[in-house]
């Protein structure tokens, strides 16, 4: 049951005289519900994978699909609109709004979702039920990621596309921070691709594949995750 694939994908950049390829070739099926920690060290081109599979960024080559759509001969309008409706985005610096309470931050992203959930209940499942309505500055770093988790699974989107989500974080919140999205991809059924350079984070991964050179190198389940309490 695939929901995204990509297609002999190629990402060049033209530097004078020099080309990078930032994507070789990269085949690639996501299947429905899966939970995917896209490993490399940094220049490895995991930002170029993460950028093309959410539509912030073309490739030079190959196709994309989501759920059997072609999302590289979208032009910007349709682009803008898949990110909106298909894609949560989780970032680094969780990019909040922070003159909006933790509610709002989510409210505000679930406006114009046709299907968003319910959103007391998320902030319940992300463990910030009495946070609510505090401001981002009011709560620690480990919080705030939760609440950019919430506002990205509100929109229920059919892919949670999260970029280093533990990279400001300290070793132990970092593995509460994968551990809460662990949960959430069983509890929403969520498909969940992670990209880091973190190899502990590798290993809660059911799926590990590892970047080098704009390559997939590797790329196989993991059958025991490390799955802490
Ligand atoms: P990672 O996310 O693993 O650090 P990136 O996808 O950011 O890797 O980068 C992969 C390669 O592509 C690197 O060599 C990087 O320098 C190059 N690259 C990325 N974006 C650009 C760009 N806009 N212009 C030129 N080169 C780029
Ligand atoms: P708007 O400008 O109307 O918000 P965008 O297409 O810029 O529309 O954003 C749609 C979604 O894509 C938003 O959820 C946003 O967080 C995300 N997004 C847009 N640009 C980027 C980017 N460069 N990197 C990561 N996420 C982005």
């Amino acid at each position: 049951n695939i929901l995204m694939k990509a297609e002999n994908v190629s990402k060049l950049y033209q530097m004078g005289e020099v080309t990078v390829a930032a994507a070789k070739n990269v085949d690639l099926n996501i299947y429905k519900g899966e939970f995917v920690v896209v490993l490399g060290p940094s220049g490895s081109g995991k930002s170029t994978l993460l950028n093309i599979l959410g539509g912030m960024d073309l490739p030079t080559d190959g196709k994309v699909f989501m759920e059997g759509e072609d999302i590289t001969s979208y032009n910007d309008r349709k682009l803008t609109a898949y990110r909106r409706e298909k894609i949560g985005f989780v970032f680094q610096f969780y990019n909040l709004m922070a003159n909006l309470t933790a509610r709002e931050n989510v409210e505000l992203a679930t406006e114009i979702c046709k299907d968003a959930l319910n959103i007391d209940e998320v902030l319940e499942a992300v463990g910030l039920g009495d946070r609510k309505d505090h401001f981002p500055a009011q709560m620690s770093g480990g919080e705030q990621q939760r609440i950019a988790i919430a506002r990205a699974v509100a929109k229920n989107p059919a892919l949670l596309l999260c970029d280093e989500p533990t990279g400001a974080l300290d070793f132990e919140t970092g593995i509460k921070i994968l551990t809460l999205l662990k949960e959430i991809n069983k509890k929403y059924n969520k498909t969940v691709v992670i990209i880091t350079h973190n190899v502990p984070i590798g290993e809660m991964a059911d799926r590990l594949i590892k970047m080098r050179s704009g390559e997939i190198i590797e790329d196989k389940i993991n059958d025991s995750p490390i799955n802490p309490e």
